[in-house]
């Protein structure tokens, strides 16, 4: 493996580095999250999406029709490692961009391709994923939310749950049955539906953060239109795990990552403990060691990633390793801030003293929902083992 960027790939580099400094605003850097439901915060962050995307930083990687640059990887690596450098927040179309995008493109009609892709790209339409339910979350394919083909539309009724962001989406990808009498992998279907459907409703749920960051969303008698399946009638699994995929190098991102540890340390450098700075006692020290370590390693299991893209290699299990490793890890960085800060990481983040904007206690409590969310560690840790290892499946 060639760890080295050629002199075009730092040029660019430079390149990428001197537009971020002029288009990022000041007051974006380390922005509250999303989740925190400031109207004026999701304008600001399509805002920015667009302003990235009209610069060619946004899905370097998709074909040119389809409004990419065809371009190589590492260029887009590249634009994701400068924009966590200039801590500029994320992207608040990631769901389309990561997600059901590169399953249209893989799985879409060409019609559902030109349709959604554009509007994708410049946030101009936010997604949300309806899989899980009431009941069925890691056994995904026990979901029970019914679609009927009546005509040439199908009557959705049923209930999706912990469903992020859908408050604010204009489209789900939704997993729904279409076959009740087919064994449970084989009676499902992939469907895109349109939020403002009448008999939609979304009714937000408090997350531990205090923020409604995810919802509950109910179907009553939604009809969509037959040209929105993706994919074929009953046969949505196989679609549906494209895109999981897509999700845990997603939840997995290094880039991420690396901005929560670069935070911290910062964080240890500015806070004192025994009048002197954090990052200074030896046994701090030590920790933010053991946490650079597993950073690196994970950037490292990123690189190999990278190369099997490059050289066209079946991804694996790397997507699942990704997701295990980075959220236990972003939750272990929170969990060390919270110690760096002692007593004023308890502080609400409007409170006078609050250190960071509050954003570690909240990065505390939000990394552990991811660590749940997207398939939980423990869910991993099984495919791994069975898809990775070869080993035998638990009873
Ligand atoms: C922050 C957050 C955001 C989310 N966003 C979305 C979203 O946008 N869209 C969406 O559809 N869903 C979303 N989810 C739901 C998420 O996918 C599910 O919570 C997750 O898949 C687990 O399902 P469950 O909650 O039903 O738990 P369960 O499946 O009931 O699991 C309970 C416990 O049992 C363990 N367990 C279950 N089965 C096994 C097994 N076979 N082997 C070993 N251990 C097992 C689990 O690891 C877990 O610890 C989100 C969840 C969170 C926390």
């Amino acid at each position: 493996m060639d760890l080295s960027f050629t002199a075009e790939q730092e040029a660019f580099r430079r390149q990428v580095r001197t537009w971020i400094k002029a288009n990022l605003p000041v007051r974006e850097r380390d922005a509250p999250p999303l989740e925190q439901g400031d109207p004026k915060r999701i304008q600001a962050m399509k805002d920015w999406q667009r302003k990235l995307y009209g610069a060619g930083y946004v899905a370097m990687g998709w074909p040119k029709e389809y409004g990419g640059q065809a371009a190589d990887v590492v260029q887009q690596t590249i634009v994701n490692e400068e924009l966590v450098l200039a801590r500029a927040p994320g992207l608040i179309g990631m769901m389309g961009i990561q997600m059901v995008g590169p399953t249209l493109m893989k799985f879409g009609s060409e019609e559902q391709k030109r349709r959604h892709l554009p509007h994708i790209l410049n946030a101009e339409e936010i997604w949300c994923q309806g899989y899980s339910e009431p009941g069925s979350g890691s056994d995904l394919a026990s979901l029970k939310t019914r679609a009927e083909l009546v005509g040439d539309e199908f009557i959705v009724n049923g209930q999706k749950v912990w469903t992020s962001n859908a408050q604010h989406a204009h489209w789900m990808f939704c997993l729904v049955r279409t076959d009740p009498a087919a064994p449970k992998h084989k009676g499902i279907s992939y469907l895109l539906i349109d939020m403002r459907s009448p008999g939609v409703t979304v009714r937000p749920l408090i997350q531990m953060t205090g923020d409604p960051g995810f919802n509950e969303v109910f179907f009553e008698d939604v009809r969509v239109p037959r040209q929105n399946l993706v994919g074929e009638l009953h046969q949505g699994w196989q679609v549906a795990n494209a895109t999981l995929a897509h999700e845990r190098n997603m939840l997995g991102s290094t880039t991420v990552t690396q901005h929560m540890f670069n935070g911290l340390l910062r964080l240890a450098q500015s806070r004192e403990r025994g009048g002197r700075p954090a990052a200074d006692d030896p046994v701090i020290r030590q920790r933010l060691a053991d946490l650079l370590i597993r950073v690196e390693a994970m950037k490292y299991h990123a690189f190999r990633q990278l190369t099997d893209t490059i050289k066209k290699r079946p991804p694996g299990i790397g997507a699942s390793v990704n997701k295990l490793v980075s959220t236990e890890l972003n939750h272990d960085i929170a969990a060390m801030a919270l110690e760096v800060m002692g007593s004023y990481g308890l502080l609400a983040r409007n409170a006078r003293h609050v250190v960071d904007r509050g954003s570690w206690p909240n990065e505390f409590m939000f990394t552990l929902g991811l660590v749940i969310g997207g398939g939980t560690s423990q869910i991993q840790k099984n495919i791994i083992s069975e898809r990775g290892l070869g080993m035998p499946r638990g009873a």
